[in-house]
């Protein structure tokens, strides 16, 4: 079977770059699960479909026309690499994945990364929905202070305009979003490690998910 390494947590605990990191040290597939959720919120924003309406954002989530080429990822052909990344589509992205409808339709596009040699995967239900089979589950996570002070950071360094006390309750309310909502809420499972990185640099959180994969 395909090696899986399932790393779930909050927003801007970091586990984006740990995940990209180890899955570059193993030769492995990267799967970024929170941008098919920020693309399908994008696109829908596009069809100029309600983020509310269930059946219509599992439309266009079942019909994403999306590529992902390293760093870059296109819409329907469009470069839309930093258009996803602005907090109003990650506010949007946490208000779809709260329909039951769009994580169905966004199921399978996920299980088709998994492939050889393995895949490291980063979301916030990797763990339990969608690779249950993982070899390695972590999860990653920090204080809520050191992550809103890491996207208030990447936000200043792509140029945009950002206010600490607004990523902070931003932060706070699609976390609650993600932990209450019914289907695949936002949990460590049992048999997951837990990677606090408030007090870790990149480099010792990359090596404490390597040593782990390694034992
Ligand atoms: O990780 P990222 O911040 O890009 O994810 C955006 C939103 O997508 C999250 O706030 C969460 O609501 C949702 N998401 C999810 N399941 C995943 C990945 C992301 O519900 N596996």
């Amino acid at each position: 079977s395909i090696s899986v390494i399932a790393i779930d947590g909050p927003s801007a605990s970091g586990k984006g770059t740990v995940a990209q990191r180890v899955a570059s040290v193993l030769g492995f597939h990267y799967l970024d699960s929170g941008a098919l959720y920020r693309l399908t919120a994008l696109a829908a924003e596009k069809a100029g479909a309600d983020w509310a309406d269930e059946g219509a954002v599992a439309a266009v989530a079942e019909a994403l026309d999306v590529v992902f080429a390293g760093e870059a990822v296109t819409l329907g052909g469009e470069d839309v690499s930093l258009a996803i990344r602005s907090e109003h589509i990650g506010v949007g992205a946490s208000k779809v994945a709260a329909l039951p409808a769009v994580r169905t339709a966004l199921l399978q596009r996920q299980r088709d990364f998994a492939q050889a040699p393995g895949l490291v995967g980063d979301g916030r239900d990797m763990g339990e929905v969608i690779f249950p089979q993982a070899q390695l589950k972590v999860f990653l996570t920090a204080s809520a202070e050191a992550r809103a002070e890491r996207r208030y950071k990447q936000l200043l360094g792509r140029g945009e305009v950002a206010d600490l006390a607004a990523i902070t309750a931003d932060l706070a309310a699609r976390d609650e979003r993600d932990r209450q909502r019914p289907v695949a809420p936002l949990r460590q499972l049992p048999d997951a490690r837990l990677l606090d990185t408030t007090a870790m640099g990149i480099e010792e959180a990359v090596a404490t998910v390597l040593g782990w994969w390694q034992e």
